[in-house]
């Protein structure tokens, strides 16, 4: 059975198609397919991958960056948070004495 792929969307179609079956461009025009449906499939996954290799990639360093970021930002904010922290109960302590020595309540 002869196929030929549309120019447009490189859909694989059957040689008596006269409009592709996806993109609905005109492909009666369009030069059979001399390889089988099994090695065009092939290709065009192979095409795939190797169009979306490059694509993932920089996805995924993207998100490694942002998930950093978010990494830092978290523990930046546990450092100001457990800061404070440490600053308000060396300031309570320092301040302790007076306040149990004047007996006032805490807080
Ligand atoms: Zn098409």
């Amino acid at each position: 059975m002869p196929l030929k792929r549309c120019q447009r969307c490189g859909t694989i179609c059957q040689d008596a198609d006269i409009v592709c079956g996806i993109c609905g461009s005109k492909i009666a025009n369009t030069p059979t397919l001399k390889a089988s449906i099994e090695d065009e499939m092939l290709r065009d996954r192979k095409e795939a991958e190797r169009r979306s290799t490059p694509l993932n990639q920089t996805f995924t360093r993207a998100s490694k960056r942002r998930l950093l970021r978010k990494l830092l930002t978290s523990i930046s904010t546990l450092a100001i948070g457990s800061a404070t922290v440490t600053y308000a109960i060396v300031y309570r302590s320092s301040l302790g004495p007076i306040y149990t020595g004047t007996s006032l309540p805490l807080f």
